[in-house]
């Protein structure tokens, strides 16, 4: 989609600090980091949100969170715990609508919170 930024991103016309790509996923670092490690694995094919990739070409979903786990074990916070987290509409506060996984660890991710 040309007016989508994340499709601008795996085309290189917009700058991203990417960390790790395989053949059909891309991931990148976070522009306003939430945890010391926070990546967003994407799909490089376009699909909204999470719904479309579930319903995506074989093994798309699959890809993307192995991508997702490949992150993790680069970025040493594996073993430590980390969070993948799908946010899929606005009202689960989605803003960008290439569906993205957000790779959160490096501190404390207790769920929930206290
Ligand atoms: P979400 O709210 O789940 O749609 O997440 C969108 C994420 O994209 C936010 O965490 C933003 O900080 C991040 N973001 C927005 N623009 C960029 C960009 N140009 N490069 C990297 N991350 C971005
Ligand atoms: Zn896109």
């Amino acid at each position: 989609m040309s007016d989508c930024l994340f499709c601008k991103i795996v085309a290189g016309q917009v700058p991203a600090e990417i960390v790790y790509e395989s053949g059909r996923a891309l991931a990148f670092r976070d522009i306003n980091p939430q945890a010391p490690t926070h990546v967003l694995v994407i799909p490089k094919e376009h699909h909204a949100d999470a719904n479309a990739l579930a319903q995506a070409d074989d093994g798309l979903a699959d890809e993307v969170l192995k991508a997702a786990h490949a992150v993790a074990v680069q970025e040493q916070v594996a073993e430590g715990g980390y969070r993948v987290v799908f946010n899929t509409g606005a009202g689960a506060g989605q803003t960008v609508f290439h569906v993205h996984a957000h790779v959160l660890g490096g501190r404390d991710l207790t769920w929930p919170p206290g």
